[in-house]
């Protein structure tokens, strides 16, 4: 099995002070290797700053989205090569926050994917039902339909995540029983397994929503959880590095 992947998703938050945390994430990862490996994804403003300060450091740079093309008249957009360019290895596609609020279909997520893998990036590729979908009973089917679709033929032998995070844990503080989360990661992993054979038996399986110091140790010990997604705790260092240290 590979090494546990704990991922920070800074989202739209994080200017210049910002960076004094990450680099005392990477002293301590520095000072006492943990399992797990470390990203951080910050604003794409962000991004160059942060590569930089991290540069030598065992913690890696992901971007938060990326468009589907290598480069064109899209104004706002950034491409994969650019996060590359910008000192990036990994790339969160297909997040709740981008499906619900930017109407984004499955489809053109795995279009992003295609675009990552060719820049040489390593997808975290998101999936999770809505609270109305899981008191529907639907939770599963939602999940497993989204993994069908956002996951292109291309990422076969390619190194890549997943991150299943129910939309209602996303910065709520609720968390689904470990039992629930298992049996998401379980159909998730039948996926992964049907598609990509051994290589979908080993590729992380990351959970998110509400992630935090107090949870993290429980969640990360439960079966198929291959790491963590980690939104607002993955802000400051103490919390981050606790969640780190509990992989
Ligand atoms: P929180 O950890 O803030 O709930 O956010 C989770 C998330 O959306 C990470 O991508």
């Amino acid at each position: 099995t590979p090494r546990p992947l704990i991922a920070g998703n800074w989202k739209m938050f994080g200017l210049e002070a910002s960076l004094d945390e990450a680099r005392a994430v990477a002293a301590a990862v520095s000072e006492a290797p943990p399992a797990a490996r470390v990203a951080i994804c910050p604003p794409a403003t962000l991004l160059h700053r942060l590569a930089e300060t991290l540069s030598g450091e065992p913690v890696l740079v992901g971007g938060q989205d990326c468009h589907p093309a290598a480069q064109g008249a899209y104004t706002g957009d950034i491409s994969a090569a650019m996060l590359v360019d910008a000192g990036a290895r990994l790339v969160i596609l297909g997040h709740s926050e981008r499906r619900g609020g930017y109407g984004e279909s499955c489809e053109l997520v795995a279009s992003k994917v295609e675009a990552a893998l060719a820049a040489g990036l390593e997808p975290i590729i998101c999936c999770g039902e809505s609270l109305a979908q899981r008191e529907a009973g639907q939770a599963e089917a939602i999940v497993t339909g989204q993994i069908r679709n956002s996951l292109p033929a291309s990422l076969a032998g390619q190194a890549f995540a997943v991150a299943y995070e129910p939309i209602w844990a996303i910065g709520t503080g609720l968390t689904p029983t470990t039992a629930d989360i298992a049996a998401i990661h379980k159909a998730i992993r039948a996926i992964l397994v049907e598609r990509f054979g051994d290589h979908g038996a080993s590729v992380p399986i990351l959970y998110g929503g509400s992630v935090k110091p107090e949870n993290a140790a429980e969640i990360l010990a439960t079966e198929d959880v291959g790491g963590a997604l980690v939104g607002g705790a993955s802000l400051k260092a103490k919390d981050f590095l606790a969640i780190i240290n509990a992989a």
